[in-house]
């Protein structure tokens, strides 16, 4: 028995238990096989079937087509920032060009430090707002002429998510989904690459799940590494190079977890119960507890907000998170560039978790205000 606790971080976050006393049962001897999964090799006929099984779950519950790779990488969300333009800015012949989309300046910053300096910063069209929100669609100003589109799906620190996929217009989109994949539903079919850090919804960190629209394969520029290049991986499945085996390993087993939870339409619906149930404290809390952000691209699983006013009074938030700890509710502390308070209600974040943590808002409220 353990004791009790309710993990909110954001990631690396909460795994469902069943799946980590399942790795325990099964760490010193995999099935009887005598071995360790991390004393496998990643050739062996035992780890094969981890890594097939894992894909093919993977494929089932977010219902990839036929003609895309399902790949199991390393290298994190950080690695695909490069490994992306490093695929795909030669896929229109003459000078290349990207559409990044990033509502944050900080997150656009990231994204131009991987890329240069292979890429002059003017053949980025970067579509961003300081402060964080989406842009109206008919603002977008897309050039159809770029070699992709790229957007993250649900931004981490400050809690924006976009509820709707961007119409493109045939130009290929790239979606970073790190903190919203299985989350819900999604049509991949509309998407040319999806990638993953494992860390938030889908395991431990180590392994980043990339989905490769194949068309897009074999136009990598020459210095692209191999380990990130995609019809090298996809050609080998996964196994160009050692993938992290142990991180795919707890990954099959939380998607078989979804999977017998009801698959990504009950993630769907307990992401919206969850968030309801802080949104709700939030907004009913006249003014106590503040989240600026637009309903509408509200993140479902990154919530942050402010107490006490807008700005957040350090000694209220330093005071909520103190106790908050003490009642076992942990790693509520808002991102180190924006502060406050972020709530992080990942997959294995159960509804019944959510709503203690909205009572004892509520109850912190009363006392505090
Ligand atoms: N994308 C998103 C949406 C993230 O939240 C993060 C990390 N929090 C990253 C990318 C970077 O991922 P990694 O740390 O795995 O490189």
């Amino acid at each position: 028995e353990k004791k009790f606790v309710i993990n909110f971080s954001a990631g690396p976050a909460k795994l469902p238990e069943t799946v980590l006393r399942q790795a325990q049962k099964e760490m010193v001897d995999y099935q009887d096989t005598g071995v360790s999964v991390m004393e496998m090799s990643h050739r062996s006929a035992d780890f094969s079937k981890i890594l097939n099984t894992a894909e093919q779950n993977l494929r089932e519950l977010l219902e990839v087509p036929d003609n895309y790779k399902v790949m199991f990488l390393q290298g994190g969300g950080t690695g695909q920032f490069s490994a992306v333009p490093f695929n795909l800015m030669k896929l229109k012949p003459g000078e290349s060009n990207a559409a990044v989309f990033v509502f944050v300046l900080r997150a656009l910053n990231l994204y131009m430090i991987n890329l240069f300096p292979l890429h002059a910063p003017s053949n980025l069209t970067p579509l961003c707002s300081d402060f964080p929100a989406i842009p109206e669609p008919s603002t977008w100003n897309l050039n159809p002429e770029a070699s992709y589109v790229y957007y993250c799906a649900n931004e981490t620190v400050h809690g924006v998510e976009f509820k709707t996929i961007p119409e493109t217009n045939g130009v290929p989109l790239v979606c970073d989904m790190s903190s919203n994949i299985l989350t819900r539903p999604i049509d991949v079919s509309k998407f040319g690459v999806i990638f993953a850090g494992a860390q938030k919804n889908i395991g431990c960190a180590g392994v980043t799940v990339v989905i490769v629209r194949e068309d897009l394969l074999g136009h990598a520029m020459d210095l692209c590494p191999s380990i990130f290049n995609y019809q090298v991986q996809a050609s080998n499945n996964s196994l160009y190079n050692t993938p992290p085996t142990y991180s795919v390993y707890i990954m099959g087993l939380v998607f078989n977890w979804i999977k017998g939870q009801g698959g990504v339409a009950s993630m769907d619906r307990n992401s919206s119960v969850k968030s309801s149930a802080i949104y709700t404290v939030v907004e009913e809390s006249e003014g106590f507890y503040c989240c600026p952000l637009d309903a509408a691209c509200r993140s479902r699983t990154n919530l942050p907000f402010r107490i006490g006013s807008v700005e957040g009074n350090d000694a209220l938030e330093k005071k909520f998170l103190e106790e908050a700890t003490k009642a076992g509710y942990l790693q509520l502390k808002g991102h180190r560039s924006v502060g406050g308070i972020r709530v992080s209600l990942y997959n294995a974040v159960s509804v019944e978790e959510a709503n203690l943590l909205a009572g004892f808002m509520r109850n912190f409220m009363a006392e505090n205000r």
